[in-house]
């Protein structure tokens, strides 16, 4: 097994930039992107890629949609921010489309996706205290082991991720964890009377893609019920069409008691997070108590309110689950003895690589991006793909093409 990277002398002189002058937070595929459109990007030196990860799912809209940008355009041109000291023309109009599309009572706007779920976090403390009646300080959240809810101090304190916790402590008390996918854990953990809510992923992304049984998040939620206790949906990357709904609870028709979204509300434009919850719980929190100074600003209200519009236009839930049928379909077929293990729901989908070589799953990513296809490895052995959910039955056939081709590398 060898690595054959092209490199050239263009794409180094801008990887040579970073690695200089950027902090080395990231480890990235070496290449260097300038252009996107759909479900295509293209590098500095014109090659065209297909892209299987959508920025985590931030551009499930496809690349600088067109209806988007347009928005976006327009609205830079005419007022970006007025912070939360005054009102804008937008943010009315967004909080009722936005509530009403997802039906809820009330949304609280932030930027990026942990914000929303450190605003969740903090919403679920004020209602424990405030409604519930849990004495103050008390509160716990059940969150599930290999969680993915963002890098905050707070956030990485419940992480099972040691390169994410490692030397950032000391950590943030008030959370329990429980395996995921188990509903006995989460039975047995919420006998404590102190819990307050239980945060949890659909599907858990950055850990490979994991899909919970049949009948998970139904029962979850029914045990939650019962113990008056909030449950969370963490849903920045299975929300938004992404898993062939337009949320991943949809498909067992559970409805969260608070809602976080982010990543494709904004169709990978700007940061755009959000928080829905009905008023016993947004109530709780009063002029003063929380705030962000881009949080629900015009610009964003716009883009967002467009984004959303465009999954429903396009029917891009619909056209996810067919699609990502397909690909399943597709990738099975290829009857490759190097993948253990192919699973997802919609567009997002995740293989398994099985081979002895520890880095095997990069491996592959670098042979797909010499073959004009861009993944990226999670977790060591697991690939996702992704695309944008623009992507058509003959675009996914070429791109399992590529895959099946590029396979051959681990031989
Ligand atoms: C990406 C992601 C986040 C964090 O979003 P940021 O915008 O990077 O802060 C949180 N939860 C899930 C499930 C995510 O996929």
């Amino acid at each position: 097994m060898y690595s054959t990277i092209s490199m050239t002398e263009k794409s180094l002189h801008y990887l040579e930039l970073e690695e200089q002058y950027g902090a080395h937070n990231y480890h990235p595929i070496p290449v260097v992107l300038t252009r996107g459109k759909g479900v295509h990007v293209w590098d500095v030196d014109g090659k065209q890629y297909y892209d299987f990860l959508s920025g985590y799912s931030a551009v499930n809209q496809g690349h600088c949609h067109p209806v988007i940008v347009k928005s976006f355009i327009e609205q830079v041109q005419k007022l970006t921010l007025t912070s939360r000291a005054f009102h804008s023309d937008l943010l009315g109009e967004y909080v009722k489309y936005i509530t009403g599309y997802f039906g809820y009572e009330k949304v609280l706007p932030m930027n990026t996706g942990v914000e929303a779920v450190e605003t969740a976090i903090k919403l679920c403390r004020k209602w424990a205290y405030e409604v519930k009646g849990i004495e103050e300080g008390k509160a716990t959240i059940i969150v599930c082991e290999g969680n993915f809810h963002g890098r905050t101090t707070t956030v990485i304190s419940f992480s099972s991720d040691p390169q994410a916790k490692k030397n950032f402590g000391p950590y943030m008390p008030g959370f329990t964890a429980i395996p995921f996918n188990d509903t006995e854990a989460l039975a047995k953990a919420l006998e404590d009377k102190n819990v307050a809510g239980f945060l949890v992923e659909p599907i858990q992304g950055e850990a490979g893609v994991l899909v919970p049984d049949d009948g998970y998040l139904a029962k979850a939620k029914q045990l939650c019920e019962a113990a008056h206790v909030l449950f969370m949906a963490d849903e920045i990357q299975t929300g938004l069409a992404r898993t062939g709904k337009m949320l991943a609870c949809d498909h067992e028709n559970v409805r969260p008691d608070i809602l976080i979204l982010g990543k494709a509300l904004s169709g990978g434009m700007m940061p755009v997070s959000a928080v829905l919850a009905d008023d016993e719980i947004m109530m709780t929190i009063k002029p003063g108590e929380h705030g962000s100074t881009y949080g629900g600003n015009p610009l964003a209200c716009k883009v967002a309110i467009t984004s959303l519009q465009v999954l429903k236009e396009e029917k891009m839930a619909e056209h996810a689950a067919a699609m990502g049928e397909l690909l399943r379909n597709e990738l099975t077929a290829l009857q490759s003895k190097h993948i253990s293990l192919i699973r997802g729901k919609g567009l997002l989908n995740a293989i398994v690589i099985d081979h002895p070589h520890k880095d095997a799953a990069w491996e592959l990513c670098l042979q797909l991006k010499e073959n004009g296809l861009l993944a990226k490895p999670t977790h060591g052995d697991k690939i996702r793909f992704a695309p944008p959910l623009v992507i058509t039955g003959s675009q996914i056939k070429d791109a399992v093409t590529i895959i099946g081709k590029s396979l051959a590398v681990l031989d």
